[in-house]
């Protein structure tokens, strides 16, 4: 069976970006070394490490409670953000197969954005930390633009469009609004594909308001979901997603 699709949303986190690295809490070590407070390094590991129970673990922890980390870990201290920013830029990484599957998407010419739970960036969208990691692997091309609770931006133009601001994937309120904008541009929400990792917020909620829904299992498995296709390398996209022709 094949999907045939004009639109495809992308997770971020554990789907596009693989933060295995970065779970480690030797992060921390490293950047009160470089701060010369290392008498600080057991204090914050515990820190980091009270948030990532708090929220079951590092990609939720990572990709929506940002501010968390900056004011409970980094106490709000400027020059270890910024240190944490780089060294995290620095440890995550791409799925195998991933800017291939792009390439695939582009040539096919289905739109594609990144739909992210990021509830909080420092720097403005465009500046934030989901689009630099994009532009460090030389894949921003692939993307139309980026979707998050604090509203989407469109690359080409840089708009930034604050409807979005305080909706969500796990409440679906983001998949709603993303159905209406299709429908302005003509294309029904059986025609657009989500992407991602978990069931709670990539997969269900979309699949309940209409989406096609691939769940990805390269670097997590969250458990069965309502998904239309499970893939464990972003290679099987070039396999299942076809442009439905207008
Ligand atoms: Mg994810």
């Amino acid at each position: 069976m094949v999907l045939e699709v004009k639109w495809c949303g992308l997770d971020y986190g554990e789907c596009i970006m693989n933060g295995d690295d970065v779970r480690n809490v030797i992060l921390f070590g490293d950047i009160y070394k470089e701060l010369g407070k290392p008498e600080l390094i057991p204090e914050k590991i515990k820190k980091y490490r009270v948030l990532k129970e708090k929220y079951g673990g590092y990609p939720v922890l990572h990709e929506g409670h940002r501010d968390d980390i900056y004011g409970y870990v980094l106490d709000n201290e400027s020059d270890a953000i910024e240190l944490f920013e780089r060294k995290e830029l620095e440890l995550k990484t791409t799925g195998e197969g991933l800017e291939e599957a792009l390439s695939f998407l582009q040539l096919e010419d289905i739109e594609v954005y990144v739909v992210s739970e990021m509830k909080k960036s420092l720097a403005p969208l465009g500046s934030d930390p989901i689009t630099r990691f994009l532009t460090k692997h030389g894949i921003l091309k692939y993307f139309k633009g980026l979707i998050t609770p604090i509203g989407k931006i469109n690359y080409s133009n840089s708009c930034v469009d604050s409807r979005y601001i305080g909706l969500t994937k796990v409440e679906g309120t983001i998949y709603e609004l993303i159905a209406r904008d299709l429908e302005d541009q003509g294309i029904q929400t059986g025609e657009a594909v989500m992407i991602g990792d978990r069931a709670r917020t990539d997969i269900d909620p979309a699949h309940r308001r209409g989406f096609k829904t691939i769940q990805y299992t390269g670097f997590t498995d969250s458990g069965q979901s309502k998904a239309d296709f499970v893939i464990g390398s972003f290679l099987e996209l070039k396999k299942i997603l076809r442009k439905k022709a207008s």
